[in-house]
């Protein structure tokens, strides 16, 4: 893997995992999708291969992400949902043609059409936030902790009490903020996430 670009973060949710392709939406954004090539990783990690990326399909799987963080933050708030960022999820939901295929280990995997577009990806991942937002799982949508994060995240805790949207990396700093307080030390060397 490319050393020079930032980690993926690697979460149980779909939607929330790619909308975390963005960090620090409040701070110093953290791109991890910054190539086309990024994004074809990305999606093969999570179960979605395609066999290339144009810069045009990186511009929609970024117009998609942002839609499913503004729904889902306005979901979080209880706020009525930005219309936009609706059609866009519904339009990637539409466009792409993807099936779930049942494994003989009793796991679900993603057929893409053939061969696979980036579209088809997007389309269940637009899928996955519909079902998040909608309510159709079980869980609560919310809002990360961190000040300069706010990226929306599905708490599928017991009791619905989880602050961050990643313990490695926004849980951890507040940590380590509270260990340098409690200790009178100086703050030197927050470093770049
Ligand atoms: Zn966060």
């Amino acid at each position: 893997m490319a050393s020079e670009f930032p980690d993926f973060r690697l979460g149980a949710v779909l939607a929330t995992s790619f909308t975390g392709t963005l960090s620090e939406r409040h701070g110093t954004p953290v791109e991890r999708i910054p190539t086309p090539q990024r994004l074809v990783d990305w999606l093969a990690v999570n179960g979605l291969a395609v066999g290339s990326c144009t810069p045009a399909q990186l511009d929609l799987a970024r117009e998609l992400r942002e839609s499913i963080h503004a729904a889902a933050t306005a979901a979080a708030l209880q706020k009525s949902l930005p219309k936009a960022a609706v059609r866009v999820i519904n339009d990637c939901s539409f466009q792409g043609r993807a099936a779930a295929i049942l494994t003989t280990k009793g796991t679900r995997l993603w057929r893409l059409s053939s061969p696979a577009s980036v579209e088809d990806a997007l389309s269940v991942i637009a899928a996955d936030a519909i079902d998040i937002i909608a309510g159709e799982r079980d869980g609560q949508l919310a809002l990360c902790a961190s000040a300069t994060c706010r990226a929306a995240f599905f708490d599928t805790s017991q009791s619905r009490s989880r602050r961050w949207c990643d313990m490695n990396t926004c849980g951890n700093r507040q940590k380590k903020a509270r260990f340098r307080a409690n200790h009178g030390k100086p703050s030197a060397a927050a470093g770049s996430s």
